[in-house]
């Protein structure tokens, strides 16, 4: 038999990136490259340069920096212009986006100290600031923090964060790393007090993969400034200047400019509230399927606080006593009910499935995922107690 060239209606995205692209996102990148004197071009940049800033509320004279590259690179934007060689950047335990992160600041010749990471738990502030404290030397420069950990699925709080480096009274820098959350959970510069934010553009901006961005304010500008470490591609000196040409060290992915400034126009038009209030509202809905299946005695919510569940995605751990295994679920959840989910990473590779909930989605999109996991489950005669009906009561309440 041959594989069907089309299926019939659409497969649901439910991996907490790339995620599905709005249709007035694809119509505006739905047109022919234009040269790089043409305003329309600079525009665009402006517009999503002014959107960036209004999205994580950055002050004024705050620089972004986009990158024709993915979310790795927005982390070596950080790495290569804050840190000089050999210096130390504190990587608060996260799990497996911490890890790498970390060992991306290793390959690039800096020294990464971590604080360990806590199975299914946020980040421990106490432990951040003992390290801070003991920083006498004020040796580390940064503390780069990654806000949900999407491997986990677990959110660790920023505004602890913050607090655990006052308490020390550290003048660390504070490096944010909103990749799975930014157009999902508030984040605010100015009022959290962050000096960088690391975003990319296919998770809850609704854009294809490829565009990864920082925005920075005027101290970490400064700091980056007297950095002497050799950089080119990356350097945020390099990058400011009037022209598009300068500002992306060469020519501008512009289709991904004109998606960006639709997508954030979408979310100025459903405004930012009523955005985190509906992914808080389909995250809600999830974990209540999760608990319902979880009945069954074979599955569970990796996140073991449910105060840091994140309203992005859900990992769904395999319990030893249930013994199924979480890629045959995902195959079989895509190829059969047409529903993409998302596997378990690093080492929860094998132990989790993830459910991603963030970006253009309603009620109707989570219904259609859960009831294809649901499918999944009772076709592989997993124990479940039932959670689309949760999810259904859930979404059904005032
Ligand atoms: C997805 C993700 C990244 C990495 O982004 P890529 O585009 O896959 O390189 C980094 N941090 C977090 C929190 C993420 O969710």
């Amino acid at each position: 038999m041959t594989a069907p060239t089309r299926i019939p209606g659409r497969r649901l995205l439910h991996s907490p990136g790339p995620t599905s692209i709005p249709d007035e996102v694809l119509d505006a990148m739905h047109r022919q490259p234009m040269d790089l004197a043409d305003p329309r071009v600079s525009e665009s940049i402006t517009a999503c340069e002014d959107g960036l800033r209004w999205l994580c509320n950055a002050p004024a004279d705050a620089g972004v920096f986009m990158y024709a590259a993915n979310g790795h690179g927005a982390w070596e934007v950080a790495i290569e212009n804050l840190l000089p060689r050999g210096a130390k950047v504190l990587v608060p335990g996260t799990g497996h986006f911490s890890d790498g992160w970390a060992a991306q600041v290793e390959m690039l010749g800096r020294r990464a100290v971590r604080t360990p990471w806590r199975e299914g738990l946020p980040i421990d502030p106490a432990a951040v600031e003992a390290v801070l404290r003991a920083d006498t030397a004020r040796e580390i420069i940064a503390v780069f923090m990654v806000h949900t950990d999407t491997a986990s699925s677990v959110t660790s709080e920023i505004d602890a964060m913050r607090r655990a480096i006052d308490a020390a009274a550290h003048p660390a820098l504070f490096v944010v790393d909103a990749v799975a959350t930014l157009g999902a959970l508030p984040i605010d510069l100015q009022r959290q007090r962050i000096d960088v934010v690391v975003g990319a553009s296919q998770k809850g901006l609704m854009l294809p993969p490829g565009l990864g961005f920082v925005v920075v304010n005027a101290p970490a500008l400064e700091v980056s400034r007297r950095n002497d470490a050799p950089r080119a591609y990356w350097d945020w000196t390099r990058r400011i200047g009037g022209l598009p040409y300068q500002k992306f060290f060469g020519t501008v992915p512009m289709h991904l400019m004109f998606g960006l400034r639709a997508s954030l126009g979408l979310l100025r038009q459903e405004g930012l509230e009523n955005v985190y209030a509906r992914h808080r509202q389909l995250a809600g809905a999830v974990q209540a399927a999760v608990e319902g299946w979880g009945e069954g005695g074979a599955l569970g919510p990796y996140c073991r606080d449910a105060a840091a569940r994140s309203v992005s995605v859900t990992a769904i751990a395999a319990t030893p006593v249930g013994g199924f295994d979480p890629d045959a679920l995902r195959t079989l959840a895509r190829e059969r009910f047409q529903v993409a989910v998302a596997g378990g990473l690093g080492p929860l590779a094998g132990k989790v499935f993830r459910i991603g909930h963030l970006g253009d989605l309603n009620a109707a999109m989570v219904l259609g995922a859960l009831g294809g996991v649901e499918a999944a489950l009772v076709s592989l005669r997993v124990p479940h107690g039932p959670g689309l009906r949760r999810a259904v009561e859930f979404l059904a309440r005032d």
